[in-house]
C-alpha cells in the first residue's frame, strides 16, 4: 500500500509514518512545515512541501501516487481550541477547505481517507462519549472538525468515498509539541525536568482521556486497511483528572510537583472520556499502553532531549 500522510511531519503524523514504513508500506508526506519538523522524517519518505488548503499543492500527490493502491491519512490542520480561536479564517481554510481538497484527491486515486478528527466535536457533554450522541462542538476547532467529518460523509453518500473519521481524545507521547499551546502532559513533564512549578487552569478536577501516540498510530493503520466506515473514538475509556495526572508524573519523574492554580480557560470541557466499544468491535483496536507506561516513555524521551 502507498500511504499518503498530510501533516506527516507533525507529532502524530510522524508516528504513523514510522509505523507504515516499519510495516513495509511506501509513504508520501505532504506538509507545509508550519508546525512540523523535517528532521523527523525518514529518508525513505517522499516529501511534498505544500499546503492542503491549496488544491494545486495537494494535486501534486497525483504525480507520485497514480496507479497505486493508496490510502490517505489526513492530519494537516490548525490544531487546538486556542489556535483556531486566534486564527479563525485560517482554521476554516485548512481544516474545512483542506479536507475538501483531500476528498478530491481521494476520488481521483480511488483511495480511502482516514481523518484525524477530535473529541472536540462532542463539546461539553457527560462522558462516556459515544459516536451515536449528537455532536455539539463548543469551539471553532471542534466545529471545523465536525464539518470535515460531514464533508467526508457527504462524499461517501454522493460518490461512494470510503472514509473513517477517528475522533482522537488527548494524545500524548514522544515528539509532543512545545510552545504556547503545549498540552498539559508536555507542560507537567517539562516542569518536572526543569524544576518549575506546574500551572493548573481551574481546580484540577477536570478530566481527560489520555491516549498514547503509538496506540493512535495503530488505530490509523487499522482504519486504513479495514473496510469499516464512519466515525470512531480513539481513547482509552478512562477518565483521569489533572491532579491524578500530576501525581502520576511526580511518580514517573521522582519529583514532588507543587502546582499553582489559575482561572479555567474558556472552551475547555469539564469532563471527557471515550466509549471505545465501537472501534474495538469494528477494527479490533484497543489501547495497549497504560498511562503510567506512556508517561514514563514520554518523560524519558523529553529528559534525554533536555541534555545532561
Ligand atoms: P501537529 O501540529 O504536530 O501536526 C500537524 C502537522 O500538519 C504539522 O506537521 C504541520 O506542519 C502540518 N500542517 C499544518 N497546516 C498544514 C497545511 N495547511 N498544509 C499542510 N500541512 C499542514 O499536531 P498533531 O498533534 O500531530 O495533530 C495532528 C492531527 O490530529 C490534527 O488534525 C489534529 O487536529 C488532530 N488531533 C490531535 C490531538 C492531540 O491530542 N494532539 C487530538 C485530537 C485531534
Amino acid at each position: 500500500m502507498l500511504l499518503v500522510v498530510t501533516g506527516g511531519a507533525g507529532f502524530i503524523g510522524s508516528h504513523i509514518v514510522d509505523m507504515a514504513l516499519a510495516e513495509g508500506h511506501d509513504v508520501v508526506v505532504i506538509d507545509d512545515l508550519s508546525t512540523g519538523d523535517l528532521a523527523r522524517l525518514d529518508r525513505r519518505v517522499k516529501l511534498i512541501v505544500g499546503d492542503v488548503s491549496r488544491a494545486g499543492d495537494i494535486m501534486r500527490v497525483l504525480e507520485v501516487a497514480r496507479g497505486k493502491e493508496v490510502a490517505l491519512a489526513h492530519l494537516a490542520a490548525v490544531v487546538g481550541v486556542q489556535e483556531a480561536r486566534e486564527r479563525p479564517q485560517r482554521a476554516v481554510e485548512v481544516n474545512v477547505l483542506g479536507t475538501q481538497n483531500v476528498i478530491e484527491l481521494a476520488r481521483r486515486l480511488d483511495a480511502k481517507v482516514v481523518l484525524a478528527s477530535s473529541a472536540a466535536v462532542y463539546g461539553d457533554q457527560e462522558p462516556p462519549l459515544r459516536e451515536d450522541m449528537p455532536a455539539k462542538p463548543v469551539s471553532l476547532y471542534g466545529l471545523t472538525k465536525l464539518q470535515a467529518e460531514q464533508l467526508l460523509a457527504m462524499a461517501s453518500q454522493d460518490y461512494g468515498l470510503k472514509y473513517v473519521a477517528l475522533r482522537l481524545f488527548n494524545v500524548y507521547g514522544e515528539r509532543m509539541k512545545p510552545g504556547p499551546y503545549a498540552s498539559v502532559v508536555y507542560n507537567f513533564i517539562n516542569a518536572a525536568i526543569r524544576g518549575l512549578r506546574p500551572r493548573i487552569f481551574g481546580d484540577g478536577r477536570a478530566t481527560r482521556d489520555y491516549v498514547y501516540v503509538g496506540d493512535v498510530a495503530e488505530a490509523f493503520m487499522a482504519a486504513a486497511k479495514s473496510k469499516a466506515s464512519g466515525a470512531f473514538n480513539v481513547g482509552t475509556g478512562r477518565e483521569t483528572s489533572v491532579l491524578e495526572l500530576l501525581e502520576l508524573i511526580s511518580r514517573v519523574s521522582g519529583r514532588r510537583l507543587e502546582p499553582s492554580f489559575e482561572p479555567p480557560r474558556p472552551g475547555d470541557a469539564r469532563r471527557s472520556a471515550a466509549d471505545v466499544s465501537r472501534i474495538r468491535e469494528a477494527l479490533g483496536w484497543r489501547p495497549r499502553v497504560s498511562l503510567e507506561e506512556g508517561l514514563r516513555r514520554t518523560y524519558e524521551y523529553m529528559r534525554a532531549l533536555s541534555g545532561p
